[in-house]
C-alpha cells in the first residue's frame, strides 16, 4: 500500500517547519498532540480552520487504528493497532500496586512494539514466527503511547520496550521516540521509568551506553550457557554469551546503573539447577537484578511452563546463588495472550489476505 502523506510524529516538533507557520503555532500543535493526545486536526479548536485544514491535506497525524481491545483497566489490557499500511502491532497496559515505606499506589506501564514481526526468531516467541515485516516509525512508536494513555484515562508512569520487535534493531527510529517520550514538552516520563529489553545486539548495546538520557536495560539471557541459549535463541551464534555478558560489563561500567537479566521457564529447557546455578553466578558477575518470568503459552509452539513447584524450587536455588535481587513475574495477562504478538498472530493469519 502506498502512503502518500508523513506522519507527522515521525519527526520532531523542532522540524515542522510549515514555511510560514509561527512558532507559537508549532507549540500548540505539540500541545495537542503530546499533553492532550489528540491525533486528528480538526479538533486543535485553537488553530484557525484554514490552517487544519492545509495540515490535514499535508500531512497523516494519526499513525493507527484499534483493531481489537482485550482486558480491562484494572486488569491487564492488551490493544491490537493496524497501522496505515494494515500491519497490526500489539501494545498491553499493565496496572500495578507498587509502593515503599507503607505508601502504596498504583502504577500503569506500557509495553511498548518496535517492530512488526521479528528477525531473531526466538523459538519460543510468537512475535518472531513470521520474520520481520518491518520497522516501526518514530511516529508510530510514539502513537502506541499517546493513545493507550487517551484509552486508560490517565498518566502512563512506566515504559517497557517489551512488545513485538527487537527494539536495539531499530534504534534510528527508537531513539528520536525516546527524545519526545522524555522530552517535559513531548510525554514527561522519567528515564528510570522506561526499560529497554534485548535479546542481546552486542554492538547495540555499546551504542546505547552512548545514549544521553539514564534508560533502564533488561537482557533476556534464558540460558546460563550457550548450549542452552543457543536450544531457543539463534541469536546466540551471531553474539555467544561471553561477549554479550562483556558487553553487559561496559554497559554498566559506562553508565554506572543495575541491568536486569530476564529468564525466562521453559519446561525441561532451561529449567534445571544446573541453569538456575549458573544464572545466579551471572547475575553475581554483573550485579544484575534476576526477573524470572513463567514461560506464557504460545498457540501452535510444544514449549511449557514448568509447574509451580519446578519454578519456585528454581527460583530458591538462584536465590541461593546470593544476586543483588530475584523476581518472580507472574503474567497477568496469562488468560489474553499477553505475551506479545500472539493477539497479532491470530489476526493475520485471520485477515491474510487483505494484509498482504
Ligand atoms: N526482543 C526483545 C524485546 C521484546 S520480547 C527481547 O527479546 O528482549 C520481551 C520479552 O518477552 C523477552 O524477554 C522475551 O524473551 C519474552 N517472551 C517472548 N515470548 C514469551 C512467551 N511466550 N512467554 C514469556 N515471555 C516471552
Ligand atoms: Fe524477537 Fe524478542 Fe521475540 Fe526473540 S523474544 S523473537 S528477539 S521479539
Amino acid at each position: 500500500m502506498k502512503l502518500t502523506k508523513p506522519l507527522l510524529i515521525d519527526s520532531p516538533p523542532e522540524k515542522w517547519n510549515f514555511e510560514d507557520l509561527p512558532s507559537y503555532r508549532v507549540s500548540q500543535i505539540q500541545q495537542w498532540v503530546f499533553e492532550k493526545g489528540t491525533l486528528h486536526f480538526e479538533e486543535m479548536s485553537n488553530l484557525p480552520a484554514n490552517l487544519r485544514q492545509r495540515l490535514q491535506e499535508e500531512y497523516d497525524l494519526n499513525p493507527m487504528e484499534i483493531a481489537r481491545e482485550q482486558g480491562s483497566v484494572d486488569t491487564t489490557q492488551k490493544f491490537l493497532w493496524k497501522l496505515r499500511d494494515h500491519q497490526f502491532i500489539e501494545s498491553v497496559l499493565i496496572p500495578a500496586t507498587e509502593g515503599t515505606k507503607g505508601v502504596r499506589a498504583s502504577r500503569l506501564t506500557l509495553c511498548v512494539s518496535t517492530q512488526v514481526g521479528c528477525a531473531l526468531g526466538c523459538k519460543f516467541c510468537a512475535s518472531g514466527l513470521d520474520g520481520l515485516k518491518r520497522n516501526l516509525s518514530t511516529g508510530e512508536i510514539l502513537g502506541q503511547i499517546i493513545l493507550a494513555r487517551k484509552k486508560a484515562g490517565r498518566r502512563i508512569d512506566n515504559l517497557v520496550f517489551m512488545g513485538m520487535g527487537e527494539p536495539l534493531a531499530n534504534l534510528p527510529a527508537l531513539l528520536p521516540a525516546l527524545d519526545q517520550i522524555l522530552s517535559p514538552d513531548g510525554l514527561g516520563i522519567g528515564a528510570r521509568h522506561i526499560t529497554l529489553s534485548t535479546s542481546g545486539l552486542v554492538p547495540k548495546i555499546l551504542e546505547l551506553a552512548n545514549y544521553p538520557a539514564q534508560i533502564r536495560l533488561a537482557i533476556s539471557l534464558h540460558g546460563g550457557d550457550d548450549e542452552t541459549r543457543r536450544k531457543i535463541m539463534p541469536i546466540n551464534d551471531r553474539y555467544p554469551m561471553d561477549e554479550l555478558l562483556k558487553a553487559c560489563e561496559k554497559f554498566i561500567e559506562m553508565r554506572k546503573k543495575m541491568i536486569t537479566l530476564e529468564y525466562i521457564l521453559i519446561k525441561d529447557i532451561n529449567d534445571d539447577v544446573r541453569q538456575a546455578k549458573l544464572l545466579a553466578e551471572h547475575a553475581r558477575r554483573l550485579n544484575a537484578k534476576v526477573n524470572l518470568i513463567p514461560y506464557n503459552k504460545v498457540e501452535g509452539l510444544e514449549w511449557e511452563r514448568p509447574s509451580q513447584e519446578k519454578i519456585l524450587a528454581f527460583k530458591k536455588t538462584v536465590a541461593e546463588g546470593n544476586p543483588p535481587r530475584v523476581t518472580l513475574r507472574m503474567e497477568k495477562g496469562h488468560d489474553i495472550d499477553a505475551a506479545c504478538g500472539q493477539l497479532r498472530l491470530r489476526e493475520t493469519k485471520s485477515e491474510e489476505p487483505s494484509t498482504s
